[in-house]
């Protein structure tokens, strides 16, 4: 086995990559190296993500299913319910069945840009939840939705976003992802909160490498996620030096993957951003190696 940042062989270590849809040629360009560099690490399973306001159907649909078709890895397909219809919705459930894509992840969505609160279609699905109830009632996906170690802004306590989350789970969610976070002490003490509500399935942290910090300050608040001081002070001086605080990041996000590991996570999830080398980097340190390496043994 490889060693690791850990200084010792890791165990039963399981990565996964989330990916969005590109928007142009060039960017489609850049996933696919991505994807195929990433590849090599035998994710569990890769998902691309739905715009906001259901906006990039059409790019998620094909991406997801080159993934299937060109790759060895398991899609996972994002899926909202925002300003759609129970029937658009259910048509492309039955899409992704009928091209043997088996995994779902499941989302209510934000609200559209300029709204104040989230507002459900008349015939839609009303949140995430149902969704999951619907997904199960077409096909038996693997079905993975969100959770919030520091807490979806729009719930009014804790205790409403478990329950919210023990019914995503009681509706057939086999497996939580959570938003991304930067203490692991956040991560820990949400995964005692959910056993306490008897929520038993995997809840994976998220991580995200962070390598633009003015960028994350504008977005991590409407994501429900605090940015600590010292994170800041990391990137401090640094807004001409791209390359310095790519190299931060990783070391950054390494760094809270082992105090993970140490607390006995074995599953990560990441934010790829499209990029591929900052995410490889993270899962080298992890211990985990790429085919061409252990062939290479
Ligand atoms: P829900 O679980 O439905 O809940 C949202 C909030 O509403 C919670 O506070 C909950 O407590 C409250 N709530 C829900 N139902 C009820 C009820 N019946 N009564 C009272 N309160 C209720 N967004 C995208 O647009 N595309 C993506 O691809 C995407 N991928 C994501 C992947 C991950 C891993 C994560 C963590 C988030 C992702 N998001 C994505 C963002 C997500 O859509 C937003 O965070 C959205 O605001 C909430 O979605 P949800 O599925 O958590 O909603």
């Amino acid at each position: 086995r490889a060693k690791s940042l850990f200084a010792e062989p890791v165990k039963d270590v399981n990565v996964s990559f989330e990916f969005f849809p590109p928007k142009t040629e060039k960017m489609e360009e850049t996933l696919w190296s991505s994807i195929k560099t990433l590849e090599e690490l035998n994710p569990s399973f890769v998902s691309v993500t739905y715009g906001a306001g259901g906006g990039t159907r059409e790019r998620t649909h094909n991406t997801v299913k080159r993934i299937l078709d060109e790759t060895s890895m398991k899609p996972a397909a994002h899926l909202t319910c925002v300003s759609a219809t129970k029937a658009e919705v259910n048509a492309v459930i039955q899409d992704y069945w009928d091209a043997g894509v088996r995994s779902i992840v499941a989302l209510r969505g934000d609200p559209p840009e300029g709204a104040s609160h989230y507002q459900p279609h008349p015939d839609g699905y009303a949140n995430a939840a149902e969704l999951v109830s619907g997904i199960r009632s077409i096909g038996d996906f693997d079905i993975s939705v969100a959770a919030y170690p520091e807490i979806h802004p729009d719930s009014p306590s804790l205790a409403a976003d478990l329950d919210n989350l023990k019914r995503k789970i009681d509706a057939g969610a086999t497996r939580a992802i959570t938003q991304f976070f930067f203490e692991a002490d956040s991560y820990f003490r949400f995964l005692d909160h959910c056993q306490s509500y008897g929520i038993n399935v995997p809840i994976v942290p998220g991580i995200l490498p962070v390598t633009n910090f003015a960028s994350l300050k504008g977005f991590a608040g409407a994501c429900g996620s605090s940015i600590p001081q010292w994170l800041g002070d990391m990137f401090e001086g640094l807004d001409d030096r791209p390359q310095t605080r790519t190299l931060v990041a990783a070391s950054i996000a390494a760094e809270m993957c082992r105090r993970l590991y140490i607390g006995g996570v074995r599953d990560f999830h990441f934010y790829t951003l499209n990029r591929a080398e900052l995410t490889y980097a993270i899962c080298h340190m992890l211990g985990i190696r790429g085919t061409a390496a252990e062939s290479a043994l």
